[in-house]
This record gives structure tokens, sequence and C-alpha cells, in this order.
């Protein structure tokens, strides 16, 4: 199975969630996270693509950002791209697990 990993936001156009007392920044921690889960998924035998970018799918205005993951993933061939985020919340009791899935199948396989 190819994996593309994409480790949420980037460090140079847009950092994500920055925690205003210790400055942790989701992108960081996205990377941080994405490593980890590239080496499981590495040891279950997955072929695994990482980059960092959230420019996801020719939505940015900077012209000078490299193929949108979305591009790249398909290009590689990728059985599923997981688009890693830390969300933020200004409440300390928020405690919440998002998850967001599109699915797209191609005319000729069956449809469960
Ligand atoms: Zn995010």
């Amino acid at each position: 199975m190819k994996v593309y990993i994409n480790p949420g936001h980037d460090t140079k156009y847009d950092s994500g969630a920055v925690n205003p007392e210790t400055s942790l920044r989701e992108c960081d921690v996205a990377a941080a996270v994405g490593e980890l889960v590239r080496g499981y998924l590495e040891k279950a035998g997955c072929e695994v693509m990482l980059r960092q970018s959230d420019n996801l799918f020719y939505d940015s205005d900077y012209a000078n950002r490299s193929e949108p993951v979305v591009v790249e993933a398909n290009n590689w061939g990728a059985d599923i791209l997981v688009s890693l985020h830390c969300n933020a919340s200004c409440s300390k009791d928020a405690l919440a697990l998002a998850l967001h899935f599109q699915r797209t199948l191609a005319e000729t396989q069956p449809h469960a």
C-alpha cells in the first residue's frame, strides 16, 4: 500500500495554530507526528511519501509554491493521502477529534 503523508501547514507560509504561551506551532507538531507515522507504516510494509505543505490543491496565491499535495499524491499513485493537523481551541476543556474523508472511485470500480 502506498501512503502519502502530508503534515499540515508549513514553516514558511502558514504555521497553523500557535500556542500563545509556549509559541508551540502546529506545523512543528504535525511534522513530528508525520515522521513517527512514516516510521510505523514503513515497518508495517507500506511505501510512504511525506511532504509538509499547506498547498493542498491550487489554493495558494503564492506563485513560487511547489506542486500541490493532491497532484503529487495522485501522480505518485498513492492509495491514500493523510493530511495531519492539530487543531486548537481557546478552551482548556475542549476535547475533540475531527476526521474528514473524501473517496473518489473510478467508474470501473464496483461501488460498495
Ligand atoms: Zn491545521
